[in-house]
């Protein structure tokens, strides 16, 4: 005998979803989380979404009804609901050290649409609540352990620990996944090394700019630190951003950049009349994904077995199959082989890791360049825009789209464009070299 069929762990938008879809299958299941509340999202997560192109070999098609979103899963087969309209961005910047600028716009159809984190984790705990899912917050799981047939966890719930047991356990606790580390189930994965990140999100933000994602590079922009800062469009305001910085630990570096960034820097005037409406933080552990996400009778769904991040969209996703395929699995069948396969088929960094490199590319883009080519560049972009019709720029293809702009054009000499052809031929190895050293998980 054991407590629940299936416990989940960790109730973000992967374990929300798989809570959801076991209630509806009416599997007697819990979901745990630390979180005291969990129709409120607390960690950074931008907002941008890829829908109507394809990204993680699925496409979802974005149906508006008034003021509301439906998202249709073309491929994995199901619809879930989102209660607010989402805004399409057709415009992308980039701000050189030297205050040079870059911009790529597109007119029919947007390069991404922006939500809001917080609607789409409090509409799935929603839905989730409505078809009957059993929750239990304000828990946090400190260990798993398994024998035949069953998986022990010790959670802690004010201050109290005990044990609960399951035949199955959905282990969507996130990044550096603890339920993870106490399996010993991430031994075979190699680690990037952890970056912080904080971000605040402000409103009547004074950005004479077209609305768009603007990534800014350099030291001067930061009073010296190394980083990099995004600003990418809120839903929450027609000139709300969320303003995002990417450091090395410690996460304090985030702080000094972020505030010297609106407070100091070159583009402080922007936020002179500006809000912080809301601040949240998050480190991420860059490690290898899981090839086969399970171990005994404990599945790793979501950003947990990914690398990176999976973003809201595919964790969601991800959280669905589980059920689906948990269901199959308490019933006697290969439902964690299967999951595996479907895992191993869409996750792009896993059928083909060199796409775990091309995710960050953009993001590391001035590394490979001196302040001065960038500046050359830029200058050039200047007068030669790029403007499309149509894009389908997800994170693991803007950086070459970018780069096959440049090389296009005469005036680029050959050494840069040979370089350019080096960083969009880079992998995960390559790229590690630039920007860090690789550690052993
Ligand atoms: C800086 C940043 C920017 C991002 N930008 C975007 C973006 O623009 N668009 C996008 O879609 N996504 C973005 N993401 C990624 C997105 O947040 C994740 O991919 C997504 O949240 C993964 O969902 P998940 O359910 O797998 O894990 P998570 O959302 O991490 O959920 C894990 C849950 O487990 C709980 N938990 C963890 N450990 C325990 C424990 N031991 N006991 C109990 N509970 C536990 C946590 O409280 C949390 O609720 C961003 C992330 C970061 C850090």
């Amino acid at each position: 005998m054991t407590d629940y069929d299936v416990i989940v762990v960790g109730c973000g938008p992967a374990g929300l979803m798989a809570c959801e879809e076991l209630a509806k299958k009416g599997i007697n299941a819990l979901g745990i989380d630390k979180k005291p509340r969990l129709d409120r999202n607390i960690r950074s997560a931008s907002g941008f979404c890829f829908l109507d192109q394809p990204f993680m070999n699925e496409t979802i098609r974005m149906e508006s009804t008034g003021n509301k979103t439906r998202y249709h899963y073309t491929d994995s087969g199901f619809t879930i609901d989102y209660s607010a309209p989402m805004e399409g961005i057709y415009h992308s910047h980039m701000f050189s050290d030297t205050g040079k600028h870059w911009q790529a716009s597109t007119r029919k159809k947007p390069f991404y649409n922006i939500f809001d984190p917080d609607h789409w984790i409090s509409d799935r705990y929603k839905c989730a609540v409505e078809n009957g899912a059993e929750f239990l917050p304000g828990t946090l799981v400190l260990k798993a352990k398994q024998s035949p047939g069953r998986v022990e966890i010790t959670v802690r719930t004010n201050g109290k620990n005990r044990t609960l047991t399951c035949k199955k356990l959905i282990a969507s606790d996130g990044l550096s996944s603890r339920v993870a580390r106490s399996i010993k189930a991430n031994q075979n994965r190699t680690n990037y090394g952890t970056g912080a990140h904080l971000e605040y999100e402000m409103t009547d933000v004074d950005c004479t700019y077209d609305r768009g994602d603007m990534f800014f590079f350099g030291a001067k922009n930061f009073g010296g630190r190394a980083g990099a800062l995004i600003m990418i469009p809120s839903p929450n305001g027609k000139n709300a951003y969320r303003v995002l910085t990417m450091s090395v630990l410690p996460a304090s570096n985030g702080t000094d950049i972020l505030e010297y960034f609106i407070n100091e820097g070159p583009y402080a005037h922007w936020f002179k009349k500006s809000k912080i409406i809301d601040r949240s933080g998050a480190l991420v552990e860059l490690m290898t994904p899981m090839i086969t996400p399970y171990v005994g009778n404990i599945l790793f769904v979501g950003d947990s077995a990914a690398w990176a991040e999976c973003l809201y969209q595919c964790a969601t996703m991800a959280g669905y199959k589980a059920a689906e395929f948990t269901d199959m699995e308490l019933n006697g069948g290969k439902g964690f082989d299967e999951y595996s396969k479907w895992w191993q088929d869409h996750f792009e960094w896993i059928k083909n890791p060199k796409k775990m490199a091309d995710y960050g590319k953009r993001i590391f883009l001035p590394r490979f360049f001196t302040v001065e080519e960038l500046d050359f560049l830029f200058d050039l972009a200047e007068k030669n825009p790029i403007v499309v019709d149509e894009a389908e720029a997800s994170p693991f293809d803007f950086a070459a789209m970018v780069f096959h702009h440049f090389m296009a054009m005469p005036e680029v000499p050959e050494y840069l464009k040979q370089r350019m052809q080096e960083v969009i031929d880079a992998d995960q190895a390559k790229v590690a070299t630039v920007i860090g050293k690789v550690q052993k998980a």
